[in-house]
């Protein structure tokens, strides 16, 4: 995000900046206007795969049923770009909800206008309502679009808790305008307190050695978080796709493995950087290459030096580099990962990304991960209580900790 500068921290408790928390309000007899991340994922036949966003924000609903709030919970799902698309109705979430908690969830048609209104203010405390995809209206994303949007949607509480901090990188009108019609009254739910402290404490004071490991896609999505680390860790360790734009610019023959050539520059840069800050960068030494990008394709290790042949790219980081890696990571006192080591939607080609994420759970060190990826990778093992925190903002995380703060944290109120 352009124009953004690094510095100030926005955590709850530490820093300049102290937001309201729940524990901070008073919600007895309030309508709770609570913008939660029910953003999921769902199986091909239209089931929800994975409910942990649902289940992230228990804590913050049930404190508010608990005090006798009434609840109305806002979310986004999907990218239905300002128009109604009934796949990305969020009924399925009140269902699942309902079925969590044991209570009946209800669900209205719309986030906003007369009959949502009316529904709202007959609401008695304890009970609690998921309104529709906040998506489906232009104005939440694009407020000069839909004048008076969220206006609209802050007459519906009394109070307003954001604890969605996946979208918490987002200025859209849930997320961060609509702070401004609760003055005093904006308050930060539960995980994302949690999210902030836990990530706020890598920008703080993180116990030292600090390694950040940094895989994925793309160097155009991470060179902004890995300009910043530079300055905070002390070993970066570079995996995923976006190695080969680095190894290239080292010299070594990719093949057809991915590149990003409008981003060499800026890889280049990192590596320099690095050095003259004197920060170890590690990139992958081996490869395991395949002929194809397909999950039975032909496959191969390779050293960096031998360089990828043309007609096979690379599907992730070798064993030499896991047995490299993993030695350096056992001095760490903290460690942040972020994006997956390996093609690890393939089976074939996991074995990378998941040697990390074993080795990663039984250390002693802090272990924070972010982004969905990382997560689904760790999921998948059956590991996810093994770790000091799994962030539930991918892109959020990643600008929390380039910029030291976010739109959504920002526009809450001071304590
Ligand atoms: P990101 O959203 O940037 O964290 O990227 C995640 C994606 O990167 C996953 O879908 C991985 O399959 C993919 N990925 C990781 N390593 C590689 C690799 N070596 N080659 C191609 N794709 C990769």
């Amino acid at each position: 995000m352009a124009g953004r500068r690094s510095g100030a921290l926005a955590t709850m408790d530490e820093g300049h900046m102290k937001k309201l928390t729940l524990r901070d309000i008073d919600i007895e007899n309030k309508r709770v206007l609570m913008r939660v991340d029910f953003n999921v994922p769902f199986s091909g036949k239209g089931e929800i795969a994975d409910d942990t966003r649902i289940r992230a924000a228990l804590p913050s609903i049930r404190y508010v049923l608990g005090k006798g709030g009434a609840l109305i919970l806002i979310s986004h799902l999907g990218r239905p770009e300002g128009k109604v698309e009934k796949k990305y109705s969020l009924a399925c979430c009140a269902t699942r909800l309902s079925e969590i908690l044991g209570k009946p969830v209800g669900f209205a048609p719309d986030c906003v206008g007369k009959e949502v209104e009316e529904r709202v203010h007959q609401m008695k405390a304890g009970e609690v309502l998921l309104l529709e995809n906040l998506r489906f209206h232009p104005g939440e994303e694009n407020p000069e679009k839909e004048k008076g949007f969220t206006e609209s949607l802050a007459k519906l509480g009394d109070v307003y808790v954001n604890d969605a901090f996946g979208t918490a990188h987002r200025a859209h009108a849930s997320t961060a305008l609509i702070a401004s019609f609760f003055p005093g009254k904006a308050a930060a739910g539960f995980l994302m307190e949690k999210e902030v402290a836990e990530l706020g404490k890598l920008l703080e004071h993180p116990k030292r050695p600090f390694y950040a490991i940094i895989g994925g896609a793309k160097v155009s999505t991470k060179a902004g978080v890995m300009q910043n680390l530079l300055s905070r860790v002390d070993g970066l360790f570079i995996g995923g796709a976006m190695a080969y734009t680095f190894l290239k610019g080292r010299g070594m023959p990719i093949g057809d493995s991915l590149f990003e050539e409008k981003e060499s520059a800026v890889a280049a840069n990192i590596l320099k950087e690095a050095s003259i800050k004197k920060i170890p960068c590690r990139l992958p030494v081996d490869l395991v290459i395949a002929d194809a990008f397909d999950r039975d394709a032909k496959k191969q290790t390779i050293s960096v030096k031998e360089g990828v042949p043309q007609g096979w790219q690379g599907m992730g980081i070798g064993p030499k580099t896991v047995e490299e890696w993993v030695k350096e990571l056992d001095k760490a006192a903290t460690i942040f990962w972020n994006g997956p080591l390996s093609v690890f939607e393939m089976p074939r080609f996991a074995e990378g990304t998941f040697a990390i994420a074993r080795h990663l759970a039984e250390l002693k060190a802090n272990v924070v991960v972010g982004g969905g990826d990382s997560l689904a990778a760790i999921e998948q093992l059956g590991l996810g209580k093994k770790f000091t925190h799994l962030s539930t903002g991918g892109g959020a995380s990643l600008e929390f900790l380039e910029f030291g703060h976010l739109p959504g944290i920002d526009a809450l109120s001071n304590k």
